[in-house]
């Protein structure tokens, strides 16, 4: 008997992130984006942990469209900046999703540093039209570059060296990253609780 895949809408346009949703899930669901879905609108972020903004995320979408929604919530928290820039990771620099000014003010921040580690966290939210919801959360361990290497992934990659690979993350293949990676990790613990719930 075959099984038809659980269609889930992920509550999100960062293309990167709707491509690592796919290497993750894809076999197992089949993942549309808000835009593919109807929602072009961005759904305003103003939770003071990921977990509070995947939910707010997953919600909203779960809500106006009646269906399943998935969020993701993430960013990059190093140990000597106190955690940031944690939840304002995509907006860092002032701007929404620039990466490169990201990535130059983060390399600003941290030139007197001498402790360059930190983890990338992802908080993930599955909301159900019956109001139900599941979360869960992965890290994923490294250290912050001088300089910018490869040109893999997104984000914060090409400076993130991954001390759980010994690479860095934009040189890795998206195998060896997701294996790893707090999206990668949130994402499997998540179908996890949806097993043990009976829902997959
Ligand atoms: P969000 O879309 O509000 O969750 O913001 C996520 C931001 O965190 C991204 O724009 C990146 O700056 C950063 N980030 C999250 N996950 C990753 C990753 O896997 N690699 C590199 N940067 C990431």
């Amino acid at each position: 008997m075959t099984h038809s895949k659980m269609r889930l809408i992920v509550a999100s346009n960062n293309s990167n992130k709707l491509r690592e949703f796919r290497e993750i899930l894809g076999e197992r669901f089949d993942i549309v984006s808000m835009h593919e879905a109807g929602i072009d609108t961005d759904i305003e972020e103003s939770g003071t942990t990921f977990e509070e903004n995947a939910l707010i995320k997953a919600r909203a979408v779960s809500e106006k469209l009646g269906c399943i929604a998935l969020a993701d919530d993430s960013g990059l928290c190093m140990y000597a900046l106190r955690g940031a820039p944690g939840i304002y990771s995509a907006r860092f620099c002032g701007r929404h999703g620039d990466d490169k000014a990201n990535n130059r003010l983060l390399l600003e921040k941290l030139s007197d540093e001498t402790d360059r580690r930190g983890y990338f966290e992802s908080a993930v939210a599955i909301c159900f039209p019956d109001g139900r919801t599941l979360t869960a959360s992965g890290r994923t361990f490294g250290v912050i570059l001088p300089e910018e290497h490869g040109e893999n992934g997104f984000g914060y990659d090409p400076l993130f060296f991954s001390t759980e690979i010994d690479k860095c993350f934009g040189i890795a293949s998206a195998e060896e990253k997701n294996a790893v990676s707090h999206r990668g990790r949130a994402l499997r613990a998540l179908a996890e609780k949806m097993r043990a719930e009976g829902i997959l």
